[in-house]
């Protein structure tokens, strides 16, 4: 059925694009200006090691307070960030603050982390991304081993080209992850020819494990791929102990979810999961 149906059908619809256009164009504006006006803070979620019950590492999670909505989740800004290529910019900072913020922790003592922190696919295509990294890695003194690049199966269309991005950014010493394994279509054969370190398993399919045969078949079949290629593998979006349990009889240890904990401010997460040896 036509949009075009009736008009008043149709200026409903010419109204909501225009609201939509507006509020995109709105959003963007201020997005412009938030950088400017520290309107940025990064969470930090853990990421849990469920054998030896330790801490492996945090992902950073950008949060924008804006001055009138609020906390602006990154759902609703990222893809205008994307579209607008702001994101470089934007993932910049994301990166910078990370590193200052690890260094930080280091340097008062606390045992030292990796942080890991996402990156668009506008960034990941810069030319001269693996100078940026190398440069804020250096401005900020913090050894390369101590952050982690998430990147997505969106960014391998291009093999060839990716392969020599992720060479030179292994070759500088940080680590690659793969986020939200298994959303995209990256095959097997291509896979192993990446150099990355480990598969960021979506939370898509650790939901509903109990009921859900296939959800638990890929979310198995992902295990045993990174097993197969040596990769490290963890799980996102674990709610529930019978989620870490399931997960376990897969022989996958790594988890990250709201069972441990959600994203927290730094403070927040430097007292409860940071204390001093
Ligand atoms: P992601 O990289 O896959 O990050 C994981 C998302 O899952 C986060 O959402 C996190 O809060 C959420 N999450 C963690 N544990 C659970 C759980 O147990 N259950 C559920 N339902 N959700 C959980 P968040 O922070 O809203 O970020 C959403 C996405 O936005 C991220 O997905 C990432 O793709 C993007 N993003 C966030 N920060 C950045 C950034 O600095 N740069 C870029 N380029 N993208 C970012
Ligand atoms: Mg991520
Ligand atoms: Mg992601
Ligand atoms: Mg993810």
């Amino acid at each position: 059925q036509s949009k075009r149906q009736g008009s008043g059908g149709f200026q409903m619809y010419t109204e909501d694009m225009d609201a939509a256009a507006k509020e995109r164009l709105e959003l963007e504006n201020d997005l412009r200006l938030a950088l400017e006006r520290d309107e940025f803070i990064l969470f930090y979620q853990p990421q849990w090691d469920t054998q030896r019950g330790t801490l492996i590492g945090a992902e950073a999670l950008l949060r924008w307070k804006h001055p009138k909505r609020g906390m602006v989740p990154p759902v609703q800004f990222i893809p205008v960030a994307e579209a607008s290529g702001l994101i470089n910019p934007i993932g910049e900072w994301v990166l910078k603050e990370a590193c200052r913020q690890n260094k930080q922790w280091q340097e008062s003592g606390l045992p030292p982390i990796r942080i890991s922190v996402n990156l668009s696919i506008r960034q990941f295509e810069q030319p001269d991304l693996v100078d940026r990294v190398a440069q804020v890695l250096q401005s900020v003194q913090l050894e390369p081993a101590f952050i982690e690049l998430e990147i997505t199966e969106s960014m391998a269309m291009d093999a060839e080209r990716a392969i020599i991005t992720l060479s030179s950014l292994k070759r500088l010493g940080v680590h690659i992850s793969m986020d939200d394994f298994g959303t995209g279509y990256s095959s097997l054969s291509v896979l192993r020819r990446f150099p990355i370190d480990k598969l960021k398993i979506d939370r898509s399919f650790v939901r509903d494990f109990g009921d859900n045969q296939s959800n638990a078949l890929i979310a198995s079949t992902i295990i045993g791929m990174a097993h197969s290629l040596n990769l490290s593998v963890i799980a996102e979006g674990v709610e529930t102990l019978e989620q870490v349990e399931f997960l376990r009889t897969l022989a996958c240890y790594q988890v990250q979810g709201y069972y441990y904990s959600p994203p927290l401010p730094a403070e927040d997460f430097r007292t409860k999961f940071l204390k001093a040896i």
